[in-house]
């Protein structure tokens, strides 16, 4: 089992499709694809949180990604050219 978020393998099985990493300490539930991350707050509950794209092994996660903003750059031309 490798952990969807860092890849390793110090994994453990806590519940029916719920694991843990000992690495990130992390849990994650679902299916390969199809990961939920959940961080364990210091009252113990688990607090869902999103993965960093850049940390994935290649795994999709299936996150959507913001559609960056698009500022249309005005025609390039002399304004100030006073003659
Ligand atoms: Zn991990």
């Amino acid at each position: 089992m490798h952990c969807p978020n860092c890849g390793r393998t110090e994994t453990g099985q806590v519940g029916t499709h719920e694991f843990f990493c000992w690495n990130c300490c992390l849990e994650f539930h679902g299916a390969p694809g199809n990961w939920r991350l959940f961080a364990l707050d210091p009252d113990g509950l688990l607090v869902e949180v999103q993965p960093e794209p850049a940390g994935l092994g290649g795994v999709p996660l299936g996150v959507p990604a913001a559609a960056p903003a698009v500022h249309a750059a005005p025609e390039a031309g002399p304004t100030a050219a006073a003659g």
